[in-house]
């Protein structure tokens, strides 16, 4: 197995774990480094555990960060790496469930293991050395894929609750299934002490996992999910099969972070606008009354602005009309609508909202691939989308026909905006100030 994992790691990382060893410290690799090398994978980052304290590592390397040395973490820079080297340490309780109450540097590697969260995360590899370090059993877990926690569930959740999402996060990412022992020992209330950003970031790695459906599906079986969004909580009591949609579309959605959050609460505004009709169930106004509920959760979960704003966006017109009868001047009102920047993502959307319902139906996939071959053509051309892209202003509107500042303008220049997007080539001054003209004259 060596010759296959070191083949993987980085020069740099050899050299870091040589100096550190030749200076006569330990030094392993731990966290998701020696779990992704064993399954196969690529690590995303490697993390070093070592019993050289923070300013021992510093006086071994030219150039390091500091990155929270209290706790013990150094980051060195070598080559076009960065790692971060910490010194072992144990933790006290968490009283607070937030933060343990003490934290101290150990010379004890398995102390420094038995407080990470689970079995498959609990692992260190020291490559150099050819040892592999693995007193609560990973790679048993590992082997059968298997996200399970290190000692008491209840009491490791209750330590920090963040952990229970993070449960769910490496069964999205790593499509392993959750222990049932573990998932039992979920205390869902208990995630509300937990910040929003916390939140925000794992919650954000487990929609672009391989595998979000299942960990989607194990937080609303645990009350993960409403402790967190209570705006699912009207799904359960009006139709489960909305979470289905949900769930299906996030996995058939390409893995962009501002898709996958999309897809997740594209459909939240069915359990409240949702009326039976005779034989039918109808929704009127969903993606109006989704995109409020969408706007509360992107807010607490302190997400950046312009992330919200595009999510909002997709959610507020994913009912668009994709149907081929659309005339073209439609089309650029709908482009202008959503923005340029916007309409692809659109597009996508409708394709997995399409797979989510229940597999693709060939004349929707065949509308759809036209409607996006016009569109890519429309967005070749220069063109006009929004008012803000016609060759005049408000104040050409004000100076020709002596109109004060206010909503008469921009009525006027709705007009405008209507008339040229009937023919883009309509988008010249004169044309507009001739078409101006006119309808002074009717007016
Ligand atoms: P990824 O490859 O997605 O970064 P990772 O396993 O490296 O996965 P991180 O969040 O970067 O995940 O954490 C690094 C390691 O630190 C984990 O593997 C785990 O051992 C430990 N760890 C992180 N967060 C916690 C936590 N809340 N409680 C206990 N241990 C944790
Ligand atoms: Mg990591």
């Amino acid at each position: 197995m060596w010759p296959r994992i070191c083949r993987r790691i980085p020069k740099e990382v050899f050299t870091v774990l040589g100096r550190l060893h030749d200076s006569g410290y330990q030094a392993y690799l731990v966290g998701g480094a020696p779990r992704d090398l064993l399954r196969g994978a690529v690590p995303q980052d490697w993390d070093i555990a070592t019993d050289a304290r923070p300013e021992e590592v510093k006086a071994l390397f030219a150039r390091t960060i500091a990155l929270g040395e209290k706790f013990g973490t150094v980051g060195v820079l070598i080559g076009d790496q960065q790692l971060e080297i910490t010194t072992f340490r144990r933790e006290g309780d968490y009283r607070d469930g937030r933060r343990p109450d003490w934290v101290e540097f150990t010379p004890d590697l398995v102390a420094d293991l038995a407080r990470r969260d689970f079995t498959i995360n609990a692992l260190a590899l020291d490559p150099l050395g050819r040892r592999l370090v693995d007193p609560f059993r990973g790679v048993w877990a590992l082997k059968r894929r298997l996200v399970k926690a290190v000692g008491d569930p209840a009491a490791r959740f209750q330590e920090d609750p963040l952990r229970m999402l993070r449960f769910y996060r490496f069964q999205a990412t790593l499509g392993f299934r959750g222990e049932a022992a573990t998932e039992r020992g979920i205390e869902a209330e208990a995630i509300t002490k937990v910040s929003g950003e916390r939140i925000r970031d794992e919650m954000t790695k487990l929609l672009l996992g391989t595998d979000p459906a299942r960990a989607l599906r194990g937080m609303a079986r645990s009350g993960l999910l409403t402790a967190i969004m209570p705006e699912f909580k009207a799904i359960w009591t009006t139709d489960p099969s909305i979470f289905t949609h949900l769930a299906a579309t996030v996995q058939a959605i390409k893995p962009t972070a501002e898709l996958r959050w999309a897809a997740f609460l594209h459909d939240l505004g069915k359990a409240v606008t949702r009326q039976v009709d005779g034989d039918r169930v109808r929704y009127y106004g969903h993606e109006k009354a989704g995109q409020e509920l969408a706007a509360e959760i992107l807010e607490r979960l302190r997400f950046a602005n312009a992330f919200r704003q595009k999510v909002l966006t997709l959610i507020r017109w994913h009912m668009f009309p994709a149907d081929p009868g659309l005339t073209d001047a439609a089309l650029r009102r709908l482009v202008g609508r959503v923005g340029p920047e916007n309409i692809v993502d659109l597009l996508e959307l409708r394709r997995a909202d399409i797979i989510g319902t229940g597999g693709p139906c060939a004349q929707a996939g065949e509308n759809l691939a036209r409607f996006n071959r016009r569109v890519q053509a429309l967005l070749a051309n220069e063109t006009v989308f929004t008012r803000q892209d016609l060759a005049v202003t408000g104040h050409d509107v004000m100076a020709f026909l002596g109109l004060p500042p206010g909503p008469q303008v921009g009525a006027v220049l709705d007009d405008i905006f209507h008339w040229v997007t009937e023919d883009p080539a309509r988008n010249r001054k004169e044309l507009i100030l001739e078409y101006l003209q006119k309808w002074r004259a009717a007016h």
